[in-house]
């Protein structure tokens, strides 16, 4: 039988089929090779009643589409990446990483602007222009609840989870997800002082909403390492830098000083937006230091 892990909790699995839930462990023979078993993983699985390790015993794991180590999960079609404005102020080079890595590990990005009620409104609207050119993008007030329709609209029917900075909110915007009084997720204190969001979850659990999405609520990805990256591969990972850089002259052009560049010229007419032309530029000079 087939179906996928949507929990793990001190070597126990939680194996959805669809209808039902049967826990159990590994086998031996994935223990002693060290195989890892990952929230998110599409496994073997056979019902075991009379086993004292619990209903089911995993064999093996079905070839993962794609995975993330920290926190470990796996087959994620979707990653949105939530920040706000101010509590806590926005990193643009810490947001275009993010994303940048979803298009590395072949991740769908989408983009949660949260907290708007706090934010200069002429801001928001300037920063989600940036970001909407290129992705799917909702702007959010988890307090009330306003946009989370929106968001609900983009994830809806993917495998997905919520990535970004702590404070930003994601457990409230989780809370606002599971429609379901039974899943609420525990939201930690926020303090007045920091204005921070306490991180309550502690481990990776998947949620299915009413429409079928597959919510993978985990401890919080605040950043996601790129592997080792090639400085003339970053400008893959920009969605539009990849598009404009099409019109270069030269086809191993970096986008930085070269002539008849069509990435700076896209930034010239305002195409290009210079966060993230400046986010491109600190992550290339970031991958050349990896090759020394
Ligand atoms: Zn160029």
């Amino acid at each position: 039988m087939t179906g996928r892990v949507v929990k793990g909790i001190g070597g126990f699995y939680f194996v959805h089929d669809g209808d039902n839930v049967v826990m159990g462990k590994a086998r031996g023979k994935l223990k002693r090779n060290k195989e890892l078993i990952y929230v998110g993983d599409i496994v073997d699985y056979d019902i075991d009643a009379n086993d004292s390790d619990g209903e089911c015993v995993i064999n093996s794991v079905i070839e993962r589409k794609n995975y993330l180590s920290r926190p470990p999960v796996s087959n994620l079609d979707m990653l949105v990446v939530v920040f706000s404005l101010v509590h806590p102020e926005v990193n643009y080079p810490v947001i275009d990483k993010l994303i940048a890595a979803c298009e590395q590990k072949g991740i769908e990005p989408a983009v949660c602007i949260s907290k708007v009620d706090l934010a200069d409104k002429e801001e928001i609207r300037m920063v989600q222009e940036i970001y909407s050119r290129i992705y799917p993008t909702a702007c959010v007030n988890a307090l009330t609840g306003d946009g989370i329709e929106d968001l609900t609209k983009i994830i809806s029917g993917k495998n997905v989870a919520l990535a970004g900075p702590s404070g930003v909110g994601k457990s409230t915007i989780t809370n606002h997800l599971l429609d379901d009084e039974d899943l609420k997720v525990e939201t930690g204190d926020v303090s007045d002082k920091t204005r921070r969001g306490r991180h309550t979850t502690r481990h990776v659990e998947i949620f299915t909403l009413s429409d079928g999405t597959k919510l993978y609520d985990t401890p919080g990805f605040t950043s996601l390492e790129l592997t080792e990256t090639e400085p003339s591969e970053i400008g893959g990972l920009f969605k539009e830098i990849r598009e404009f850089a099409e019109a270069c002259r030269y086809s191993d052009c970096m986008h930085i000083n070269e002539p008849e560049c069509g990435v700076k010229e896209a930034l010239e007419k305002g195409e290009l937006s210079e966060s993230r032309y400046n986010s491109y530029v600190l992550m290339t000079e970031e991958a050349k230091k990896w090759l020394k």
